[in-house]
């Protein structure tokens, strides 16, 4: 009886190249060992990374991309993108004793030799190494609400899975840097606390918390697609987004904190209403100069309330029913 471990691989092809050349190799009945099935897409720029990450937490044993060689992209520079994902994706999955798992090669339509060989040593490579870890853990593929959040928990499992700690990593270079990740910085000099990074942001990344009379403001750095809104809508140019990624921050599901700043306490109700920083700010405005300073002492509610007082002095409201 053949005792041989039959894994299972997953190698995506681009419509152009390696396709064609995985279609001559067969056609020409080139051996190759058959624990491989081909999935074809019009171009390995369209591979997310995601798509990796489901089939490995599918059972996949090993997940090979074959794309055009560089410069030969019928779609300019998709295979250079997923080389990158690839990459990154290597060295991620490689804290999680995944990454020789993982490979990326280029093939043209006229290589159906290279196109053998490497499917060949790659499912040889895969068999030396045995069954996937993630092998039978899961029988769906993770949804969550968004990509970002399902890719968080893609991550997630696999560590979980495999009992591996993920370690600070950061792409060293450009060619294994991933699109799309990256956080709000503060500067501390500028920011005035207005909040209006906070109300921008549309993947509710920044936190503004009450804290004994402060305001923190913290980030969820997972979240962050670094749309750059909080960065353009800043009046005080005091947040820049910064591209990047950091596994840790990354699986880290808590608020990371940025900044914090004393808030002022109404002269009336007592509660903190707004930062202290951010009020001497808007009294220092010439325009506003006309306006009493005590007005900057009170909150919105009790600033209401006293001028509904005011009206009803010097207003006869009583035959409206106001008293
Ligand atoms: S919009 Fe600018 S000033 Fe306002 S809280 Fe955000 S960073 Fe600070
Ligand atoms: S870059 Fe976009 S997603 Fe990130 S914190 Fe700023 S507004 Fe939010």
């Amino acid at each position: 009886m053949n005792t041989e471990f039959k894994p299972k691989i997953v190698v995506f092809c681009c419509n152009w190249c390696s396709y064609a050349a995985s279609d001559a190799a067969g056609v020409a009945r080139r051996k190759m060992k058959p624990y491989f099935n081909v999935i074809r897409v019009m171009c390995t720029g369209r591979i997310d990374p995601l798509f990796i990450l489901q089939a490995f937490i599918l059972g996949a044993d090993g997940v090979m991309i074959a794309g055009c060689h560089p410069g030969e992209c019928h779609y300019q520079k998709g295979n250079l993108d997923a080389h990158r994902r690839v990459n990154f994706l290597r060295a991620v999955l490689g804290q999680a004793g995944l990454g020789d798992r993982l490979e990326m090669h280029f093939i043209a339509a006229g290589e159906p030799n290279k196109f053998q060989v490497e499917v060949n040593r790659f499912v040889e490579k895969i068999q030396s190494l045995g069954p996937s870890p993630l092998k039978g853990k899961n029988k769906k593929p993770l949804e969550e609400p968004t990509k970002r959040q399902t890719l968080l928990g893609a991550l997630t499992f696999i560590f979980n899975t495999t009992g591996a700690k993920p370690e600070s990593w950061s792409p060293a270079s450009e060619e294994e840097m991933i699109e799309g990740f990256g956080s709000p910085v503060y500067d501390p000099d500028k920011c005035l606390g207005c909040g209006a990074c906070m109300r921008l942001c549309p993947e509710e990344v920044i936190r503004f918390d009450e804290v004994d009379g402060t305001q923190v403001i913290s980030h969820f750095y997972s979240n962050c697609i670094t749309c750059r809104k909080c960065e353009e809508n800043c009046p005080y140019e005091a947040v820049k987004v910064e591209k990047g990624f950091e596994l840790q921050s990354f699986l880290q599901r808590k608020a990371i904190k940025d900044l914090d700043m004393k808030l002022r306490q109404c002269s009336v109700c007592g509660r903190y209403f707004a930062p202290e920083c951010l009020l001497d700010d808007i009294k220092k405005k010439e325009e506003l100069e006309f306006l009493p300073s005590e007005i900057f002492e009170i909150c919105p509610d009790c600033k209401r309330t006293q001028l509904a007082g005011h009206f009803k002095k010097i207003f006869n409201l009583e035959p409206l029913g106001i008293t």
